[in-house]
C-alpha cells in the first residue's frame, strides 16, 4: 500500500511513528512543510523536516518534541557572548551540524529535496521525506505589536519569540504562489492508494503545503480516499497555539470547523476525538465521513491505533 502524508512538525512526526507501527509494510511518502524554514546565522534551518527526520530516525528530544536528544548549547552561548542573535531560537550543537550540512549542499547547488534525501541517508526515517517545494516559501504573520505598530513577522518569530501572545491578523505563505511542488510530490500523490492529513496544524502546516500550486488539485483529483485526523480535541489544540492561526483565517478552533475548512472537495474522511463525538453529525452533514475515536498520541500503541482507524476509515470510503 502506498500512503502519502502531508506533515508539519511534532503532530505530523508523532503520527508517522504510529503509522509505521500500524502499517510496517506500507510505502510511506511524507510531503513536509517548509513554510517554517528560516535563515539563522547564515544557515538554512528547516524545523518541520528535521522534526520528522529526527523523530523517525531516533534522534529527537522526546519531551520537547523538536531538536536533538542529549543536546548541548555551547555554540549558542558563544554566539550570545559575541552579542550575536537571535537568542530566542534554540539551536543546539548537534542540531547545528544538520544545518551546516544542509546549507553547504544548498550553496553547492543541490535542491532542498536532494539535500533532504542526503540527510535522511544518515537518519533512515523509514519513509520517503520530500519537502513540499524546492522553492523558498516563508510563512509570515501580520500582527499589531503592543506599542500599536503593525508588522509582518516570520512565523518562527510569531510562534517562538512572541509565543503567539498577540492575535494573528493574517497568515501569508510568502512565495507560495510562485512555488512549484518539489520533484516527486505530484507523482507520489498520483500514485497513492491513500492520502492522510495527520493531526498537524491545519493552517501553518497542512495549509501551507496545500498553498503550493498544484498540490491541492492533485489531491482532489487523485481519486483515492483522503482522510484526516483532528489536531483540535475538546475545542482546543492538544499542544501549541493552533487556535491563534485558525482565528486569523476565520475558522473556529473545533474539530468540526477544521473539517469544514478543508471541505468535502478535499477530505473524504475525518477522525475526531471521542470527547468530540457530538460533532460527528455536523461533519457528516458537510459531506465528510466521520468517526469519533481516541486521538491522544500518549504512546506508540495509542498512536498506532489512531493510524489503524484512519486506514480503516479510508477503506470504508473506498468501498462506499
Ligand atoms: P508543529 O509544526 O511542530 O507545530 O507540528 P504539526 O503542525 O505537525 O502539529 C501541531 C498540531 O499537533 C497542534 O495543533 C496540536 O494540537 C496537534 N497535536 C499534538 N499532539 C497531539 C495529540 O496527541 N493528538 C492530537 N489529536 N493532536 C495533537
Ligand atoms: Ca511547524
Amino acid at each position: 500500500m502506498r500512503i502519502v502524508v502531508l506533515a508539519g512538525g511534532i503532530g505530523g512526526a508523532r503520527f508517522l511513528r504510529g503509522l509505521k507501527a500500524a502499517a510496517p509494510e506500507a510505502d510511506v511518502t511524507v510531503i513536509g512543510n517548509t513554510g517554517d524554514d528560516i535563515h539563522l546565522f547564515g544557515l538554512k534551518v528547516c524545523p518541520d523536516l528535521d522534526t520528522v527526520m529526527y523523530t523517525l530516525g531516533g534522534g529527537i528530544n522526546e519531551e520537547q518534541g523538536w531538536g536533538r536528544a542529549d543536546e548541548t548549547f555551547h555554540v549558542k552561548e558563544e554566539l550570545n557572548a559575541y552579542g550575536v542573535g537571535p537568542d530566542w531560537f534554540g539551536l543546539g550543537d548537534r542540531d547545528f551540524a544538520t544545518h551546516i550540512v544542509r546549507t553547504q549542499m544548498l550553496e553547492a547547488g543541490y535542491p532542498l529535496s536532494a539535500v533532504t534525501e542526503a540527510l535522511c541517508d544518515r537518519w533512515k526515517p523509514g519513509v520517503r521525506l520530500i519537502p513540499m517545494s524546492d522553492d523558498r516559501v516563508e510563512t509570515h504573520v501580520a500582527v499589531t505589536l503592543e506599542d500599536g505598530e503593525r508588522r509582518a513577522v516570520h512565523f518562527q518569530e510569531y510562534w517562538v519569540r512572541l509565543r503567539a501572545s498577540v492575535p494573528a491578523e493574517a497568515i501569508v505563505p510568502v512565495g507560495a504562489e510562485q512555488s512549484k511542488p518539489a520533484p516527486g510530490v505530484l507523482e507520489a500523490i498520483a500514485g497513492a492508494d491513500v492520502i492522510l492529513f495527520p493531526p498537524s496544524n491545519p493552517v501553518v502546516s497542512v495549509g501551507t503545503i496545500l498553498a503550493v500550486p498544484g498540490i491541492r488539485e492533485a489531491i482532489a483529483e487523485a481519486g483515492v480516499p483522503v482522510v484526516g485526523l483532528s489536531p483540535i480535541v475538546g475545542d482546543a489544540p492538544v499542544r501549541g497555539m493552533a487556535d491563534k492561526v485558525l482565528a486569523a483565517v476565520g475558522v473556529e478552533a473545533t474539530a468540526a470547523a477544521v473539517a469544514e475548512h478543508y471541505g468535502s472537495g478535499l477530505l473524504d474522511g475525518w477522525l475526531v476525538d471521542t470527547v468530540d463525538a457530538g460533532t460527528v453529525e455536523r461533519v457528516e452533514a458537510a459531506g465528510i465521513r466521520c468517526r469519533a475515536v481516541p486521538l491522544m498520541m500518549t504512546d506508540l500503541d495509542a498512536t498506532a491505533a489512531m493510524a489503524r482507524e484512519a486506514l480503516a476509515l479510508a477503506e470504508e470510503v473506498r468501498e462506499a
